[in-house]
């Protein structure tokens, strides 16, 4: 099967940063069969790198391996049984639109992680996550493409290494793997999770709200808080929030009366990585083309014509000055090219 290489493409249209940046070749894969081809011709086009919707990545310079995006398409469901149902969907299919779809199909289960941008192939890359739901609880596997070897195989949770805003493909051993489709098992009977408390307020006055005023509301909020991509450039939250240990939280409390804390398990503690940066004075504020999103302190946004560059530079402002004041190193959750 011909697959079509394009030479020196612009990616500023391919991220939702919307910075300028050149792929040196770009594939664009539209099934198994031709990402198998990817394998065949590893030694002449490799190293690869991924791209799926781009709304999960900083590029600060132009991408010198073989750029492969990933447009499979489909929506398949493929078991519905009295415990739950399984779905499945190519990697290429948006994420948003493929919640909708469960919904609409009658199969409740994913409706906290409305209106996230990007790929169903992104999704378990980060293990995506909002309003107390993340993709590991929903989670069934993975058909991936090892694009050395040649092989498919299915990744099932524990290989996967989930974690918050992590997994194995995060892993510097595994960027070989080429998602091509993922499962998710949405188990009966359906049980809302309504812990945030913006959720819970936007539903204050719903009696035994349905999982499509769940995914309404999650949308209302996110409209309001969230700059869209479209208008302004942005990857979402560019700060992971911070994990410590109990007795370092109950030490930065005497310092920081105020400062949420989030019980994380094993004696940890998640911090608001917002809270820590508002309280800096960083939100809304502007390093040259580069910003800090008014109405929310995590998300880094491209005020007009920024490089990547210029967003990184206030990223590690932010960090260095996080650093100084809490003795905490922030991590970035989009990864950096
Ligand atoms: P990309 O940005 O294209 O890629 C991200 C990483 O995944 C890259 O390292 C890439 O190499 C790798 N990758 C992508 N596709 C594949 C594949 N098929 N195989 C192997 N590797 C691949 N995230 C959350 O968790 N929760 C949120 O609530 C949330 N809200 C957001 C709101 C906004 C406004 C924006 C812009 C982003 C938000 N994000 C959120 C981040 C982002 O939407 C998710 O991480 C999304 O899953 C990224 O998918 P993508 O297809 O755009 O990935
Ligand atoms: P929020 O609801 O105002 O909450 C602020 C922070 O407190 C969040 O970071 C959240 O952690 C944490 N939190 C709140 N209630 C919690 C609870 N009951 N248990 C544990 N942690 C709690 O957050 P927001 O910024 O408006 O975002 C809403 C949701 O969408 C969050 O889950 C957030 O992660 C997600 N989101 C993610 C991105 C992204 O790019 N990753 C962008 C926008 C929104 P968590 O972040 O760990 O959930």
């Amino acid at each position: 099967m011909a697959l079509e290489i394009q030479e020196g493409v612009d990616l500023t249209p391919l991220n939702t940063f919307g910075v300028p940046a050149k792929a040196r070749a770009l594939v664009i894969v539209h099934s198994v069969e031709e990402a198998l081809v990817l394998a065949e011709k590893h030694k002449e086009w490799g190293p690869y790198f991924f791209l799926g919707g781009g709304s999960n990545i900083l590029f600060t310079r132009d991408v010198e391996e073989t750029l492969v995006k990933v447009e499979i398409p489909g929506r398949e469901v493929v078991d519905d049984g009295p415990d739950g149902t399984y779905v499945e969907a190519g990697a290429g299919e948006e994420w948003h639109p493929f919640v909708a779809w469960t919904l609409s199909k009658g199969f409740p289960g994913l409706e906290n992680l409305a209106l996230i941008p990007g790929t169903v192939g992104g999704a378990p890359v980060q293990n995506i996550g909002a309003y107390g739901l993340e993709l590991k609880d929903r989670f069934h596997s993975v058909e991936v493409l090892d694009v050395k070897e040649g092989t498919l195989k299915r990744l099932f949770s524990p290989d996967l290494r989930f974690g918050y805003r992590h997994s194995l493909f995060k892993e510097e051993g595994a960027k070989h793997l080429l998602i091509l489709r993922v499962g998710v098992f949405l188990p009966k009977p359906w049980v809302p999770v309504l812990e945030y408390p913006d959720l819970r307020k936007a539903l204050a006055s719903t009696d035994d709200p349905t999982a499509e005023d769940i995914f309404s509301a999650v949308m209302a909020i996110r409209r309001h808080k969230l700059p869209d991509p479209a208008a302004t450039g942005n990857a979402g939250s560019f700060f992971k929030n911070p994990v410590v240990d109990e007795a370092v939280y109950q030490d930065l409390l005497k310092e920081h009366p105020g400062l949420p804390g989030y019980a994380a398990g094993e004696g940890k503690v998640k911090l608001s990585a917002a809270w820590i940066i508002d309280r800096l004075g960083w939100k809304g504020k502007t390093l040259g083309r580069a910003g800090v999103a008014p109405t929310h302190a995590l998300v880094l946004v491209n005020v007009g014509g920024a490089t990547g560059q210029e967003i990184l530079e206030l990223a590690l402002r932010i960090r260095e000055d996080v650093e100084r004041a809490f003795g905490i190193r922030l991590e970035f959750e989009p990864t950096i090219y």
